[in-house]
């Protein structure tokens, strides 16, 4: 993160203390420290020092409110009206950062001690790759040798109203993770008088290359965390549907051509290839020696970002095109599935439906990133969920205009997150 975008760097050790003066309990019985900039970690010890630990994670940044005359309510209020808080971060993610600390101090408060040590990791630049935050807290971890049973961060909630097929709100585990990168392709040349230019000219080229990539895109694959998303939203879909969604290698071919047809859901079947910025000569009248462009990649598990260069290459095919990495410490590779078939799952899967009763409970692959990336090294299993309700005009508050969230939502996350601590890192039974 550049230091300098932070309009106020002292927002963070305020809100860390903040965090200190508002949850005594968590703050006298859990070991706290610093070991992301920003970032802390949590220690709660558990009973039996030999089970593998769980951690939680959430993130306290946000990403800017750009129009803050455009809200109801300023963003950085936190104005509690009508019952709803509002303000930027009431959802992503400090929601569930503040939900889980609510649960641990209540939990504390009863006398709770876990079986298993849970780990509370929260990183300060999730926003910006993680990687000063969750990337600095998993490396300490790692360092220490932790393993953990699993981990449990924020991506994917229980949608309604998105999920065609089914008329039932469904609550998405996110299993798998895309991967992230930024593709620069530039094409060099003579610069010289726009008066005398060459047949072919840099921006040509690289028009030219753009246009061989968008028509050729990524192949569509149905990997393993979308057949299972499919199998498993099979028994809340209509009668004629299901034959289909149970047997998605099988029907692949009527699946990939369906789930291609939304942008949405074409997400879930390949990587996507984005042309986000374009740059070429800075006056009109002045041939530029080099055009670039930065096509932006979210790579579908089983492909890497090496392969997605190459696969660059070969389909721009000129020589005179360079094609590379545009932000080699933003980008992240794939996540692969997380076993959907373990105790510890359908432990999680348990909790999940008890507070959304009128859930189907179904595995999914998140096409956005997240802070649990870094831990993939420090956590035998990663899964993503958001215990709130989200419709698409709530999703769309979420880096948006209007952020909030309903006071009775809030509260039912503290119950969850206490479920979810309590059964997590309970004994032996989840291995
Ligand atoms: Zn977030």
């Amino acid at each position: 993160m550049d230091a300098a975008a932070i309009p106020d760097p002292d927002v963070f050790p305020r809100f860390e203390q903040f965090l200190a003066e508002s949850f005594p309990r968590v703050h006298a019985t859990l070991k706290r420290e610093t070991l992301g900039d920003p970032g802390l970690l949590y220690t709660w010890s558990g009973r039996d020092a030999a089970a593998d630990p769980i951690i939680l994670t959430a993130h306290y940044d946000v990403v800017p409110a750009d129009r803050p005359g455009d809200w109801t309510h300023p963003p950085f209020s936190g104005a509690v009206v009508d019952d709803v808080i509002w303000g930027r971060g009431a959802v992503d993610d400090k929601s569930s950062l503040m939900a889980i600390l609510e649960a641990a101090e209540r939990l504390a408060e009863a006398g709770f001690t876990p079986e298993r040590t849970v780990y509370f990791a929260f990183g300060g630049d999730e926003e910006v790759t993680g990687q000063r935050g969750a990337g600095r807290i998993a490396a300490a971890l790692a360092e220490r040798g932790v393993r953990a049973l699993c981990l449990v961060d924020e991506g994917t909630a229980v949608v309604e109203n998105t999920v065609r097929l089914v008329d039932r709100p469904v609550a998405l585990i996110g299993t798998a993770e895309k991967g992230y990168v930024d593709i620069r392709i530039s094409a060099r040349g003579a610069d010289g008088h726009a008066s005398m230019p060459r047949r072919r000219t840099t921006v040509g080229r690289l028009a030219r290359a753009l246009r061989r990539i968008e028509r050729r895109p990524f192949p569509v694959r149905l990997v393993p965390s979308v057949r299972q998303f499919l199998a498993a939203i099979a028994e809340a879909a209509p009668m004629t549907y299901r034959p289909i969604l149970r047997r998605p290698r099988f029907f692949a071919p009527v699946l990939k051509r369906v789930l291609t047809a939304d942008p949405k859901t074409d997400a879930l079947v390949r990587t996507t290839q984005a042309p986000t910025m374009l740059s070429g000569s800075a006056a009109p009248n002045v041939l530029p020696a080099c055009a670039e462009a930065v096509v932006n990649v979210r790579i579908l598990p089983g492909e890497t970002i090496a392969s997605v260069c190459r696969r660059f290459v070969k389909v721009i095919s000129d020589p005179a095109i360079t094609v590379e990495v545009h932000n080699p410490s933003g980008s992240g590779e794939p996540v692969e599935a997380s076993p959907s078939n373990t105790d510890t799952y359908r432990s999680l899967c348990t909790v999940v439906s008890t507070h959304f009763r009128d859930a189907v409970v179904v595995p999914y692959l998140v096409t956005a990133t997240t802070d649990s990336k870094h831990y993939r090294n420090v956590a035998q299993a990663i899964y993503r969920f958001l215990p709130l309700r989200m419709d698409p005009a709530m999703l769309d508050t979420v880096h948006g205009v209007d952020e909030r969230i309903g006071a009775t939502s809030y509260l039912s996350m503290i119950d969850f997150y206490s479920d979810l601590i309590e059964t997590l890192s309970h004994g032996a039974e989840h291995r």
